[in-house]
């Protein structure tokens, strides 16, 4: 068992990290006050081939594995949540059902532009009532001639009403429940289909979260992605890579406090001696920095599963379940450590907080984990 990182993976992170304190650091701030959406950062991001990294260079991509893109929504986490939920989205849920499901033409016409940053992409699943329970879904989609006509909502949507590109789930079959769900592609700026509000949100506020509507929205046959019916297999696929980089994101946040932390304990002065020289402050700093190292583990772990093309479904979901719990927690202790200052906007942490309590919700919350993890160990106990 060897857990160094290779030559290739060391210079990748590098790279990624020096970009993130040069091009990304410096605004997280300042966006997450005026909630304006990072396009800067997002060209910079394609110019390095960061809005594509785990897909193959012919389709437009970097070229890299799983275990790089895991590494890169960490690093670019580490200073921005809303930077970081941007490429995640982008990547796991705008780009990958198309590499996963899609023809050579949708490869082509789809994944091309969005791996290569050129386009923006998004992922609409959840809905008013389709939650936790996704295959709930009440979207329909009708076959009139060489069209589907499209009907419903979507809710939650990261990067809905910027997105070029959105995949979205749809029932064909009423009759089967969740397995007559299927997923279809939409451009922007087709007729029919509209944006809602944008969520107000508690943190990620740089981030576009948007509700979607589709009014008797048209779309041509060829727009539907794989088979007819495979949507909830095709969503449960997307969401257990997903997981990893969600994973990743609460990751970075937790270091990205932690590392605040431990500079300000050793500056920061009471009694006559910095407070790193207290015990409290110096176990704190223990708990945080080996439960970051733990979830580390797991999520790259997870990620070189994947790589390998070994099964992973339960190791992502214990990867994100304990990577946004443990960051909760280690972005909660910074601001302790911190104290006064932890509570202001101008020393991170408390951003940091914020961006972090959505990792134990999005893609689908601790709960659900829970039941997931629950599920592979049931199976593998027969
Ligand atoms: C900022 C943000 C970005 C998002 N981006 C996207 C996106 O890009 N695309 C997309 O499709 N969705 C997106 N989502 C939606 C997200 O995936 C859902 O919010 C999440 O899956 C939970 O669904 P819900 O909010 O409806 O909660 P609910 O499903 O209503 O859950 C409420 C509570 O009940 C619990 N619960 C539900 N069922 C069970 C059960 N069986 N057992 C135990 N507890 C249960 C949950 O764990 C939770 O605590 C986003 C959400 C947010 C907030």
């Amino acid at each position: 068992m060897d857990f160094t990182l290779s030559p290739e993976h060391q210079l990748f992170r590098d790279t990624v990290r020096e970009f993130a304190d040069k091009e990304i650091a410096p605004k997280a701030v300042e966006i997450d006050q005026t909630h304006e959406f990072p396009w800067d950062s997002l060209k910079k991001m394609a110019a390095l081939g960061l809005m594509g990294v785990p897909f193959p260079e012919e389709y437009g991509g970097a070229g890299g594995d799983t275990l790089m893109y895991a590494m890169a929504v960490e690093e670019i986490s580490r200073v921005d949540g809303s930077t970081g939920i941007t490429l995640a989205a982008h990547t796991s849920l705008g780009a990958s059902p198309f590499y996963l499901f899609g023809t050579p033409e949708q490869k082509e016409k789809y994944l091309k532009p969005l791996a290569s940053g050129q386009k923006l992409g998004a992922f609409g699943l959840s809905e008013a009532t389709a939650g936790s329970d996704a295959g709930g879904t009440k979207t329909t989609a009708v076959l009139d001639g060489d069209e589907w006509v499209i009907n419903g909502s979507k809710n939650w949507i990261t990067s809905g009403s910027i997105a070029d590109t959105l995949v979205f789930t749809a029932v064909t079959d009423k009759t089967k429940g969740a397995h007559g769900i299927s997923s279809f592609i939409v451009e922007k700026g087709t007729p029919g289909f509209e944006y809602g509000k944008t969520e107000k949100k508690m943190g990620l506020r740089a981030s576009v979260t948007s509700q979607l509507f589709f009014d008797n929205m048209r779309i041509p046959k060829e727009n539907i992605l794989g088979q007819p019916a495979d949507g909830f297999k095709q969503f449960m696929q997307i969401l257990d890579g997903g997981r990893i980089s969600i994973g990743a994101m609460a990751l970075g946040l937790a270091q990205g406090a932690y590392d605040i932390a431990v500079k300000y304990a050793k500056e920061r002065q009471q009694f006559g001696r910095p407070i790193a020289d207290f015990q409290a402050i110096q176990f704190k700093l223990a708990d945080m920095a080996t439960q970051i190292e733990a979830a580390r583990l797991l999520i790259y772990r997870s990620a070189w599963l994947k790589d390998q093309h070994l099964p992973f479904g339960k190791e992502a979901a214990m990867a994100k379940l304990f990577a946004s719990e443990i960051g909760e927690f280690v972005c909660r202790e910074a601001i302790q450590i911190l104290g006064g200052y932890g509570y202001v906007e101008e020393y991170q942490v408390e951003r940091m907080y914020r961006d972090v309590r959505l990792t134990t919700i999005g893609e689908g919350t601790s709960e659900i984990q829970r039941i997931v993890i629950a599920r592979h160990l049931l199976r593998e106990a027969r």
